[in-house]
């Protein structure tokens, strides 16, 4: 498989970063081609804004989505956005790791998404959903939260994981085609010994060795 691994978490001594490695040592080991995107050591930019364009279809108004189809069709992305595309057109499986983040995902991989997922080149003009463009390809959101595992069942006090992953899973990986597979949750890893989280990391790595046979999962609809 070619692998995609974006990670978004400033530091790369946390759990997160050790959670990116795993997934970058397992995969490579049996031979899939892997590649990353480390947006923090990138300093990615996450603000979208004519700066996604290298040449714009209207000066005098900023309308992103036509700018997205026009530079679809002039070749028009700047290279930091077009490396992006490409690494998610050549990949099998895309992996994104995050820390939850007000129930979201932190700003960085948010504008990675905005920016990277353009109009025209990855979605659009009937290609979304059963149609997307990334049809035939899987994504897993690897994330950690802060609160523990029962704060995030229906009716705990934060409330149902899938209700609150399904705008990115169903609204942005599904919507560009993606299968989307089982998110990988580690839940309050810093409430946790460091024997349970090393647990919990060869667990992910084992997971990782057989995700290729893997089923994708039904996200739920709106
Ligand atoms: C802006 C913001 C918004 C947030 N919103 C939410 C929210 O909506 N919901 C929510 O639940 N939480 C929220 N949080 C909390 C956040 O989700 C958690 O702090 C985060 O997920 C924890 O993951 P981490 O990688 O940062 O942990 P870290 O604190 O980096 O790691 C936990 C522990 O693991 C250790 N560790 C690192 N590598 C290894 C290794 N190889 N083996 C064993 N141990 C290791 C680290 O040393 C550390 O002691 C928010 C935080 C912020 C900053």
């Amino acid at each position: 498989m070619n692998v995609l691994i974006v990670l978004a978490h400033p530091e790369p001594k946390s759990f997160n970063g050790a959670l990116f490695d795993t997934a970058v040592r397992t995969l490579s080991a049996p031979g899939h081609a892997v590649v990353t995107s480390d947006l923090y050591r990138m300093r990615f930019n996450p603000v979208s804004d004519r700066h996604n364009f290298r040449t714009v279809k209207d000066p005098s108004f900023l309308k992103l989505q036509i700018e997205e189809t026009y530079a679809t069709e002039c070749d028009a992305f700047v290279p930091e956005i077009e490396t992006e595309i490409r690494k998610i057109e050549a990949c099998d499986l895309m992996i994104l790791q995050f820390p939850l983040w007000w129930f979201g995902l932190p700003a960085i991989l948010k504008g990675w998404a905005d920016r990277v997922l353009a109009m025209g080149r990855t979605y659009g003009y009937g290609n979304i959903y059963a149609t997307g463009k990334f049809r035939g390809k899987r994504a897993l959101l690897s994330l950690t939260t802060g609160g523990p595992a029962e704060a995030y069942r229906k009716g705990g006090f934060n409330g149902d994981i899938d209700a609150i992953l399904r705008p990115i899973q169903r609204g942005i990986l599904q919507f560009v085609g993606f299968d989307v597979l089982a998110p990988q949750i580690h839940y309050g890893p810093v409430r946790v010994s460091d024997a349970q989280r090393e647990s919990w990391i060869a667990d992910y790595a084992r997971r990782l060795g057989a995700v290729a046979g893997e089923t994708p999962i039904e996200v739920g609809e709106y």
